[in-house]
């Protein structure tokens, strides 16, 4: 089995920020043996792509991209409460969530509608609605850069944080994530109260005591299609900052300065404030610069309108000073930046 091999390939379509930037070597693999078998090969700097959703390109990439399509959603394990499945790490995610829902395997719900692939999503253990993907992972399968075998990390392993992993820490850049182990429920348990899910579902004339799962994806999908731009006709990669980690003392500081400051208390103590709120009330929502501008809506996200990512990182580093100068915070860039 030969891979090929394109050169000189535009990345422009397998980046939610539609960057124009171009790959020296490109191919695209569907199974572990296909990936050894080009790393065998590659002596090249090395760039590993999902959905491109999570991803701000600075330029063209000098050495191999490899686009990962390794597909499957299996079942390992089924007992009456619960089930193992394993994916394979090129899935679209929001597929895995709408297959699960349907085939009865609970869990994912609150993760509907985020955009990428099954792969990227333990890199920054993806969350949205209360619910992070470490809630059910069982275990990370990887192919080892150095050596080119398979390894296994147990949820532990893992590390999991905020936004955060031991593949963005100690691991960065030395796997490739082929495989993800998920354990879900075959007993439907909901997280409704974070963010607008009550109230929306409420509103919407949904009977909160009769609420499936299905429901909660569908409540989620209309939240998110109504609050977050698309990427096909308004390019961003969701959340551009984490949201910030403060202790109590930052925290009692930023709210004599700022009432209204939106803080999660955490199970560790910290706080974690509302990045968005932070940007907005320094009047950044909606604000342009060159071919970047903050959304008009969603102060966390950026939309970048131009063919480089130039201008959107002037933004945002310009919003990182800002918040920097008004309250000490040091706002995070949530995508990598290559
Ligand atoms: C509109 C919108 C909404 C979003 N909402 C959310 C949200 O609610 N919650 C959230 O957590 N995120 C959200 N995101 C961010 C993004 O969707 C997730 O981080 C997603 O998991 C990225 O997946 P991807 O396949 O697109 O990753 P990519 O952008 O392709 O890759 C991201 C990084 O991971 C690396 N990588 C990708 N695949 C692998 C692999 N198999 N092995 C090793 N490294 C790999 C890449 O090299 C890159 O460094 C949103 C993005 C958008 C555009």
């Amino acid at each position: 089995m030969s891979i090929t091999i394109a050169q000189d390939y535009s990345l422009r379509p397998f980046n939610t920020l539609a960057v124009a930037a171009r790959a020296a070597h490109f191919c695209k693999v569907q199974s572990v043996l296909e990936l050894q078998q080009v790393l065998a090969q590659n002596t090249d700097p090395l760039l590993i792509l999902g959905g491109g959703s999570n991803l701000v390109l600075t330029g063209d990439f000098p050495g191999l991209v490899i686009l990962n399509r390794i597909p499957g959603i299996e079942m390992l394990e089924q007992t009456a409460d619960q089930v193992l499945i394993r994916v394979g790490a090129g899935e679209i995610w929001d597929h895995l969530v709408e297959t699960c829902v349907a085939r009865g395997w609970f869990g994912l719900e609150n993760l509907s509608w985020i955009p990428g692939s099954v792969g990227a999503a333990p890199i920054q253990n993806i969350g949205a609605y209360g619910v992070e993907l470490k809630d059910v992972v069982e275990c990370v399968e990887t192919l080892c850069l150095e050596d080119l075998l398979p390894r296994t990390f147990s949820a532990r392993q893992c590390r999991f944080g905020y936004r955060d992993s031991v593949f963005k820490r100690s691991e960065q850049g030395r796997h490739i994530i082929t495989h993800v182990q998920l354990r879900l429920s075959r007993q439907p348990s909901l997280h409704l109260d974070y963010g607008e899910i009550r109230r929306c579902a409420e509103q919407w004339g949904y009977d909160i005591a009769q609420l499936t799962p299905l429901d909660v994806r569908q409540i989620i999908i209309r939240i998110r299609s109504a609050k977050l731009p698309d990427p096909a006709t308004a390019p961003n990669v969701g959340s551009f900052f984490k949201n910030p980690l403060v202790g109590a003392a930052d925290f009692e500081r930023i709210k004599a300065d700022a009432p209204g400051v939106v803080a999660y208390p955490q199970a560790d103590g910290t706080l974690k404030l509302a990045a968005g709120w932070l940007i907005d009330q320094l009047g950044w929502k909606g604000r342009r610069q060159g071919c970047a501008r903050v959304h008009d809506r969603q102060a966390l996200v950026l939309i970048n309108e131009g063919s480089s990512s130039h201008d959107l990182l002037e933004l945002a580093g310009n919003i990182q000073q800002a918040v920097l100068q008004r309250w000490g915070i040091e706002l995070e860039i949530e995508p990598s930046v290559v």
